[in-house]
């Protein structure tokens, strides 16, 4: 289980302190180190609450920034398939006005047939009503005349006959002009008709373009005001960042004046001049496993897996320096143990007890005496001792000392 998050930075500050501690803190009096644990013992957890709000909240705002970037992405895909799409109605608006333009020019060449036709059989007619006209002189006037005149009977019924055929012809071809004219009408319709057709097709076309346009800008728009998010989500998280710094200096603050406060502690009971005879004993009867070891990710201490309730025994004999509940340790113990022969000091801890310690500040304690029961209390995920001890108010590997 780790125990404080800067443990390693943590770890050789504390060396300087605890020389600090030792030249000055050495008349401290226990009432005034336990009242001092407890307060910044609860400065930390505070310190350690505002740290995780802090964090809670950089996640929150990297998720929202997260969020406005991938909308951002799947606005920008749509954008441009809607523009791919407005390329290919210009294009084929551009081809339809091509068509239109030759419809007219077909529609213009009809026209002209048309008018042709009707010039054709307007002249025709006029030849033809001329005739007409000259034969109703002659049927007026003079036909008897005319018809005396001719020398003999074959003249005059040829003549007759001719005129009679002149007729017909001229009624025949008007009749086939204005057939004619008539398809040619028919044709310039159809054309017309055509045209009108591709005409409304490119209305439609532009009114797809034209709405296709509209969503466009919509989605500009909608981009536009993202990126405001993203800019924003990117000042809140540069603003958090900061923030957080801040906030994880005041934790390590924090638990390193908790750590000092732990070490004056033992330090206050050292000048009762203890002797450590370094013959340390088993902290539990019985263990699983190690579940933690010293130093593994800024590991404090060693992890023993027990069932919850096995007794936790003092590795060596001394005064109890702390005994109280911590956010992260849960219920705890400190033990210090005295000075060896070389005049180093030692201390143990022990954390995760499932209930307030059965010792308490100040008392002494013998090797294998129980000081409380193996629990998961604080920043714990299971039953197991969580055992840490200092050597000179330095943590160390305690499987190093236990035999
Ligand atoms: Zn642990």
């Amino acid at each position: 289980m780790k125990h404080f998050s800067h443990s390693k930075k943590f770890i050789s500050l504390l060396l300087s302190v605890a020389v600090a501690m030792t030249m000055t803190l050495s008349t401290v009096m226990t009432p005034l180190a336990a009242a001092s644990v407890s307060d910044l013992r609860q400065k930390l957890q505070e310190q350690q609450a505002a740290l995780e709000k802090v964090n809670q909240q950089l996640k929150e705002t990297q998720s929202d920034k997260a969020d406005a970037q991938a909308l951002k992405t799947q606005l920008e895909q749509q954008k441009s398939l809607l523009l791919s799409q407005i390329g290919t109605l210009t294009e084929q608006i551009g081809g339809l006005d091509n068509d239109i333009v030759n419809k007219q020019d077909e529609i213009n060449q009809k026209q002209q047939e048309v008018d042709q036709k009707q010039a054709e059989y307007d002249q025709r007619w006029a030849d033809f009503k001329d005739r007409m006209r000259a034969m109703q002189r002659l049927n007026d006037g003079g036909s008897i005349a005319l018809l005396s005149s001719a020398t003999n009977l074959y003249q005059l019924l040829t003549f007759a006959t001719t005129l009679e055929q002149i007729v017909s012809k001229d009624e025949e071809i008007c009749q086939q002009l204005e057939d004619e004219h008539t398809q040619l009408e028919q044709q310039r319709a159809e054309l017309e008709q055509a045209k009108a057709d591709l005409e409304a097709k490119k209305a439609d076309y532009e009114a797809q373009k034209a709405a296709l346009n509209s969503k466009t800008s919509e989605l500009a728009e909608n981009i536009s005001q993202t990126d405001e998010s993203i800019s924003k989500a990117e000042a809140e998280e540069q603003a958090l960042k900061e923030a957080q710094i801040e906030a994880n200096k005041k934790v390590d603050e924090a638990a390193k004046e908790l750590d000092a406060a732990l070490n004056a502690a033992n330090q206050a009971y050292g000048n009762a001049s203890i002797q450590c005879s370094l013959d340390f004993g088993r902290p539990l009867a019985t263990y699983k496993y190690v579940s933690c070891y010293f130093g593994g990710n800024g590991h404090r201490g060693t992890d023993y897996a027990a069932p919850g309730g096995t007794e936790i025994y003092a590795v060596s004999g001394g005064v109890v320096t702390a005994a109280a509940y911590h956010y992260s340790w849960g219920y705890y113990v400190q033990v210090y143990h005295g000075k060896d022969d070389n005049g180093n000091s030692y201390s143990t801890l022990y954390a995760h007890m499932n209930s307030a310690p059965i010792v308490s500040v100040g008392s002494s304690v013998s090797k294998g005496q129980t000081l409380g029961y193996v629990g998961s209390t604080g920043n714990s995920t299971g039953n197991h001792l969580h055992l840490e001890m200092k050597v000179n108010n330095v943590l160390v590997n305690v499987m190093n000392y236990l035999s």
